[in-house]
C-alpha cells in the first residue's frame, strides 16, 4: 500500500461533443486545462458502448460491446499520465432498455450522445503509471 497527499485544484465542468469517443474526450478536456492529474465523474447517455472486464488470471482485458443506445448511470475515474501521455481510467455503469445495468471498465469506442462532465484538479506530483508485474497492469507508480 501507498498513498501520497495531493490539495484539491480547480474544478472544470465540461458538455461533451455528440458524436465524440468517451475516453478522448475526457482526455482533451483535461489537457486543454493542463491538468495533469485529476479525478472525474459525469453523466450522460450513450449512442453505444464498448466496455472491458478484466481477467485476473489471464492478465487480459475482455471487451464487450453495448449496441444500442444507454443511459450513462455514472462514470467514476481518474486522469493521471502515463509515458507522457494523458491516461484516463474510468468504470461506467449503463442501464438501457433492457431494464437493468451493466458496468465495466470504459475502454475506446464508447460514442457519446450526450455527456456532462466534472473534473477536479489534484495538484501535486503527477501521477504516472507503469506496468505493474504482479497485476499485469498500467498501476500507479510509486505508490
Ligand atoms: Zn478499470
Amino acid at each position: 500500500m501507498g498513498s501520497r497527499e495531493f490539495s484539491r485544484g480547480r474544478r472544470v465542468v465540461a458538455r461533451l461533443p455528440h458524436g465524440g469517443d468517451l475516453l478522448a474526450e475526457i482526455a482533451a478536456v483535461a489537457e486543454a486545462h493542463g491538468m495533469k492529474t485529476a479525478e472525474l465523474r459525469a453523466i450522460g447517455a450513450l449512442q453505444h458502448a464498448r466496455l472491458a472486464f478484466y481477467d485476473q488470471q489471464a492478465k487480459e482485458y475482455h471487451e464487450f460491446a453495448v449496441d444500442e443506445p444507454v443511459e450513462l448511470v455514472s462514470v467514476l475515474g481518474n486522469v493521471s499520465q502515463r509515458d507522457g501521455a494523458t491516461a484516463v481510467h474510468a468504470h461506467a455503469s449503463l442501464a438501457g432498455h433492457f431494464g437493468g445495468t451493466i458496468g465495466g471498465h470504459v475502454a475506446p469506442g464508447c460514442t457519446i450522445f450526450a455527456c456532462e462532465l466534472i473534473l477536479q484538479e489534484l495538484v501535486g506530483e503527477p501521477l504516472e503509471r507503469a506496468y505493474d508485474e504482479q497485476t499485469g497492469l498500467p498501476l500507479w507508480r510509486g505508490l
